[in-house]
């Protein structure tokens, strides 16, 4: 079955500044019949990548469709935390593409900290965008050992640009910095939070100032190849066709691009923001947090300026594979966890003990997790002018930004400038394993 985004999403707490005429916004009232560049998808990748085709000085007619109201996937459903993986995946990809490859994936994340920073502040984009320290705590010495291990190999490696910025700390230490009693060892580095939808709305508005036309709630639903090369797509507005197609379209892409089918999995996700509801500032982490219990099993929390903590994660409780696996229904939660943040902050930090909390917000969002956890960009092979730059396996904020320059330069006459791994390839097309379960360490529960 095709599996197209549903209609009655539930709603994020970043959503609740949602403006309705620039959540449907039709740029005119009919889809024109032709345009030189069509991007499916109005999501932080959608965005970004027509961000920077304007950045390289395109000047031709750009259209952007989106299925729902604007930007409201994953990127206005998630955790908003910037954290690149410096080190934990050092291991695992090491052993697949290479040391030196691991490090090029390690390095790229790194990079999104500057580059957000210097989009943030050179479009003046409110979005709430902090730079801060990231803390991974171990609540067991499995994952404390496996962490500890990736960290040395990561940090020693000659090309990692990061190493000067990544700290373990034990015992105690790990302890006090961290304010988690459980662990027993922590590793901090600079990381970053934002309003994740206020940063594309953002892109969204700059783009359309410069010619972007925007249709709301016209999804994409076929794609044709002319003889001349240029695509047909057809929506629930009339087809339109296009002389370079970009396919934003995340754990969706697969309705759309049967090359993707089995490669781009929707996997679903749960969110939650918690406040105090006393009148005094509740005790301000000043760290984000990813929350390790197991390889694979970690939940994640950023602070917000206004005292509030998003928390999300939980997938370890999950007892049903088809409640999270290949399910795009973000219209409702999941019920085996919703239970699950309920007092969190006082079982967590030792700072937060006695503190009256409550969940102000729950809801849920479809990350595209991929087959080999790595996401896929570029130019599709075999159709000429069709890119993608999609799955971005629940990691995106460290990974969309400089990957949609790829797209971006390749449109423009450039060199798609992304990690090798991250490259749509007939090889990685014509791979068949799936990582995505034993990635999460879940393989005996489920
Ligand atoms: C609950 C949750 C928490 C997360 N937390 C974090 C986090 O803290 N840090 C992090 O790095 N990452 C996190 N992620 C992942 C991150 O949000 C994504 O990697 C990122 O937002 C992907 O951006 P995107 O533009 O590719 O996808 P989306 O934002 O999903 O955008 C894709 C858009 O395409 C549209 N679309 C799809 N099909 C069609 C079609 N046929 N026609 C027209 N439009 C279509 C969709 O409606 C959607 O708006 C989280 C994701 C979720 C769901």
């Amino acid at each position: 079955m095709l599996q197209f985004p549903v209609s009655n999403p539930t709603k994020s707490f970043w959503q609740t500044i949602e403006n309705p005429a620039f959540a449907n916004l039709l740029s005119t009232p009919t889809l024109p019949s032709e345009t030189d560049i069509l991007i499916v998808g109005s999501g932080y990748a959608g965005a970004s990548t027509a961000y920077y085709l304007y950045q390289k000085g395109f000047n031709g007619s750009l259209i952007m469709l989106e299925a729902r109201t604007l930007c409201s996937g994953a990127s206005a459903r998630n955790g908003g935390h910037l954290k690149p993986d410096l080190y934990m995946a050092h291991e695992a990809f090491s052993e697949r593409y290479g040391e030196d490859f691991a490090v090029d994936i390690a390095n790229f994340e790194y990079n999104h900290l500057a580059e957000f920073k210097k989009v943030v502040e050179n479009e003046n984009i409110d979005c709430d965008f902090v730079l801060t320290r990231a803390c991974d705590v171990h609540l067991s010495k499995e994952v404390s050992d496996v962490a500890e291990r990736n960290f040395r190999r990561s940090v020693n490696h000659p090309n990692a640009q990061y190493s000067s910025d990544l700290q373990i700390n034990f015992g105690e230490a790990s302890k006090v910095i961290s304010k988690v009693e459980n662990t027993s060892s922590c590793i901090t580095y600079t990381a970053g939070h934002v309003w994740v939808y206020k940063f594309v709305a953002g892109l969204l508005n700059k783009c359309i100032n410069k010619g972007m036309k925007v249709y709301a709630n016209t999804p994409a639903l076929d794609i044709n190849k002319l003889p001349d090369g240029r695509y047909m797509v057809k929506t629930n507005k009339g087809s339109i066709v296009t002389k370079k197609l970009v396919l934003a379209t995340n754990a969706y892409t697969p309705a759309i691009e049967s090359k993707l089918k089995d490669k781009i999995v929707p996997f679903k996700g749960v969110c939650t923001r918690i406040i105090s509801h006393t009148n005094k500032r509740t005790p301000h982490l000043t760290n984000t947090y990813g929350i390790r219990f197991a390889p694979g099993q970690f939940d994640y929390l950023i602070n917000r300026p206004d005292g509030s903590v998003i928390v999300g994660g939980a997938t370890r409780k999950v007892m049903t594979l088809s409640k999270f696996y290949d399910n795009i229904d973000d219209s409702t939660t999941i019920d085996d966890i919703d239970n699950y943040f309920d007092g969190y902050m006082n079982k967590m930090f030792y700072t937060w003990k006695g503190v009256p909390e409550k969940i102000s917000h729950i809801w849920s969002g479809i990350m595209g997790f991929t087959n080999d956890q790595l996401p896929y960009v570029g130019e599709v092979p075999g159709d000429m002018n069709k890119f993608v730059i999609a799955g971005f396996h629940g990691h995106g904020m460290p990974r969309v930004l400089l990957s949609a320059k790829g797209p971006a330069n390749s449109i423009t006459g450039g060199y798609l400038e992304i990690p090798e791994p991250f490259k749509i390839t007939e090889k990685r097309l014509s791979n068949t394993e799936n990582l995505i379960i034993s990635g999460l360490g879940l393989q005996s529960k489920l």
